[in-house]
């Protein structure tokens, strides 16, 4: 009798023991003083992503093992950067899915999904996934790829508050994690490439009420300005801008918090659409596109501001994960944020005033030749003005995207994931906005014609890779190179050691941290494209990871290797978990009806397909893998085409109904294009690229130097 009623005590007892205690701002403030837990997104408010946890360190990373495995059933990418507090871990899978797990041994406790019609998937331009939540007063926080904020129960995961951050007749999304402090919770949103006007919000953390809105770009002209920063930005507007597009600038991704400064830091997004000679016709700056704001936290008041791109060209972002530290610059000790945004350039501002104190080429670039260290803007080299077929480096992909950089108080050094990709941009001389579809000025028919027959023999080797950048002497230390456009995350830790997930290999690695030596890898049963953390449970390390291809990289431009299925994974010294075989994708079979159409019909809908489908189904018909390769669809898919494409039967399954932009013969006449490049024989130039790229044939590297 005694041992049932023992065990029934030891799950009580064990029950009790995670319930995780309120996360405030003492707590936040005062992370480093509990290590074990990874509180806020970037472990910190100051977003470093180090771990002081050095249980696991050079020595014996070796003996690293999967500890437990939870398999999320999601299928399209995992970018999530989970939270642990007090034992458990909560992580938000694709469609804005929030899960609890214990820690120790990934139980789920609790799962909620907040039921995002899968249709608004159709607005989201890299995926439907979400980065991550915030936990604050005994709540966890998500952002929902349809535009709300939730609040749920962190103890049961029952939704305590819902409300709509958007204008829902506009294409918001939302993706990136919000942050907590001074009882309130900051959120985004993002959808400048369909034509949106950014701004940040800030929600009363106990109620969901709206406390204030940073408009990161003026309204149109005679309509009164919402704040007085506002007054300022529209000054550096031509009165003759696309008004109609929303401007873009949103708030996507990266937030920080000072809370000695009591300044929010907020990083802004590209231009709506991408060239200004379309967007504000001789036009100025453009603010507060591709900016840093600092405002005060509590009122949203503009502080200063430091605009990394002027009057913002190519997708630009200053999205990218700020960090804030204290760096012994010039003899004495300054507070820094530092930032590596698309445009190629490091930055180190003094995060107090906003003061460039230095900016540097972390990849290659040539749309700028430096950054004028008096006026701290980039001098450009006209190499980026869309007048004839150019390839930009960085391309809009940029020198780092979303993916987390790692500084290591230790080592003093940055970790970045850059990209080193070109792209070439192609004005749409037609351009006029369409709503509910990209908008980006870009002439996509084009570019796919610019990059077909010769993308393999253009593909740069060492496409993505892990730079160690020393924010002092304002040099690399050490990089390591990988071989697919899919990359992860980073996270520092005390034990010298930096982590890494990839994509093509579909890895999650470790190095040294002084010299980026491999000490450990675990092979994935697919790509890694999160950033991993640390945490500890009753006295144990473990470093855990979201695996799953997916993110633009998956949907456009990289080929998904093996089968795609999502997870998350702990890993700790002698784990007896196992993690799941991995398995090659198979090849596809054409078994398309024959073409008929006229060639008229399938150029038409060539343009039209580069217009509306590309950004899921690939440039060209060629899918990245994350979702069906239409060259390979079955011929019931081309036989319910129109009920597809215009009736939304798989609606609720992600493709959504096109009746709302495209007419059924448009469609039919995408359907042509499709069964053409179905049936396409490769050209011989497009053959010897092949054979030259699966025989490890790319530019080198150093044709990328400066
Ligand atoms: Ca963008």
């Amino acid at each position: 009798m005694l041992a049932p009623l023992c065990a029934a005590a030891d799950a009580r007892a064990e029950a009790a023991k995670l319930a995780p205690r309120p996360v405030d701002d003492a707590r936040l403030a005062g992370a480093d003083a509990e290590p074990g837990n990874w509180l806020t997104h970037g472990r910190t408010w100051g977003e470093q992503r180090y771990s002081p946890l050095a249980q696991i360190d050079v020595t014996n990373v070796s003996e690293l093992r999967p500890a437990w495995v939870y398999a999320t059933g999601e299928t399209r990418g995992h970018e999530a950067t989970p939270l642990v507090v007090d034992g458990v871990m909560f992580v938000t899978l694709p469609w804005s899915i929030v899960v609890a797990l214990d820690a120790a041994t990934g139980r789920e406790l609790w799962r909620h999904d907040p039921e995002v019609p899968r249709a608004w998937g159709r607005f989201a331009c890299c995926d439907v996934v979400n980065r991550g939540v915030a936990a604050y007063q005994g709540k966890i926080y998500v952002g929902t790829l349809d535009g709300r904020l939730v609040a749920l129960d962190a103890k049961s995961g029952a939704r305590v508050w819902d409300v709509d951050t958007i204008d829902r007749s506009k294409p918001y999304t939302i993706t990136g994690a919000p942050r907590a402090a001074r009882g309130l919770v900051f959120i985004g949103n993002a959808g400048a490439e369909f034509g949106v006007r950014g701004y940040i919000s800030a929600y009363d953390a106990e109620t969901g009420a709206l406390r204030w809105r940073f408009y990161t770009v003026p309204g149109p002209p005679g309509q009164p300005r919402e704040h007085p920063e506002l007054v300022l930005a529209a000054k550096t507007w031509s009165p003759r801008s696309t008004w109609e597009s929303g401007l873009g600038g949103t708030v996507w991704d990266s937030l920080a918090f000072d809370p000695e400064l009591d300044l929010l830091y907020v990083g802004v997004g590209n231009a709506s659409p991408y060239p200004r000679e379309i967007r504000s016709p001789g036009g100025g700056d453009n603010l507060f596109l591709s900016s840093i704001l600092a405002l005060r936290a509590t009122t949203g008041e503009l502080v200063w501001h430091y605009q990394t791109t002027p009057a913002e060209n190519w997708d630009f972002t200053a999205t990218q994960h700020m960090i804030l530290a204290d760096l012994p610059i010039g003899g004495r000790t300054r507070r820094v944020l530092m930032q590596a945004p698309k445009n190629g350039f490091f930055y180190v501002l003094d995060r107090a005033t906003g003061e460039l104190l230095s900016a540097d080429k972390y990849v290659a670039v040539n749309w700028a030749s430096h950054v004028d260290a008096k006026t701290g803007r980039p001098v450009e080299t006209g190499l980026g003005e869309w007048k004839r077929t150019r390839f930009m480096r960085p391309g809009p992909a940029g020198g780092h995207n979303w993916h987390p950089m790692a500084f290591s108080p230790q080592t003093g050094l940055v970790y970045i994931p850059i990209y080193a990709l070109a792209y070439p941009f192609h004005r749409d001389k037609a351009f006029r906005q369409t709503p509910r579809r990209f908008n980006t000025g870009e002439d996509f028919a084009r570019m796919q014609r610019a990059v077909d027959g010769y993308e393999r023999s253009l593909r740069f080797c060492e496409p993505t890779r892990l730079t160690a950048w020393d924010p002092l002497t304002r040099e690399r230390v050490w990089q390591v190179s990988h071989s697919s456009e899919m990359h992860g995350g980073v996270l520092a830790t005390a034990g010298g050691l930096v982590f890494h997930g990839t994509g093509g290999d579909a890895t999650l690695a470790a190095y040294r941290a002084t010299d980026g030596e491999l000490l450990w890898e675990a092979q994935t049963p697919t790509a890694v494209i999160a950033a991993p953390i640390s945490y500890a449970v009753r006295g144990e390390q473990y470093v855990a990871v979201e695996i799953g291809a997916g993110g633009s990289a998956g949907l456009n431009f990289s080929l998904i290797r093996y089968e795609n299925a999502g997870y998350v994974a702990a890993f700790k010294r002698g784990g007896k978990a196992r993690l799941p075989e991995r398995r090659l994708r198979a090849p596809g079979s054409v078994v398309a009806p024959a073409s008929t159409a006229s060639p008229e019909t399938v150029a038409r809908g060539h343009s039209l397909y580069h217009q509306w489908c590309m950004f899921c189904h690939g440039i060209g018909v060629k899918s990245g893998g994350l979702l069906p390769d239409l060259r390979f669809a079955s011929r019931a898919t081309f036989a319910s085409w129109q009920d597809i494409v215009i009736s939304g039967v798989r609606a609720e399954r992600g493709m959504p109904s096109f009746a709302d932009s495209l007419s059924r013969e448009d469609a039919d006449a995408i359907r042509a294009y499709v069964i053409s490049q179905a049936h396409r024989r490769p050209t011989l130039l497009e053959r010897s690229a092949s054979w030259l790229y699966d025989n490890g044939a790319c530019l080198p590297a150093r044709w990328l130097a400066d």
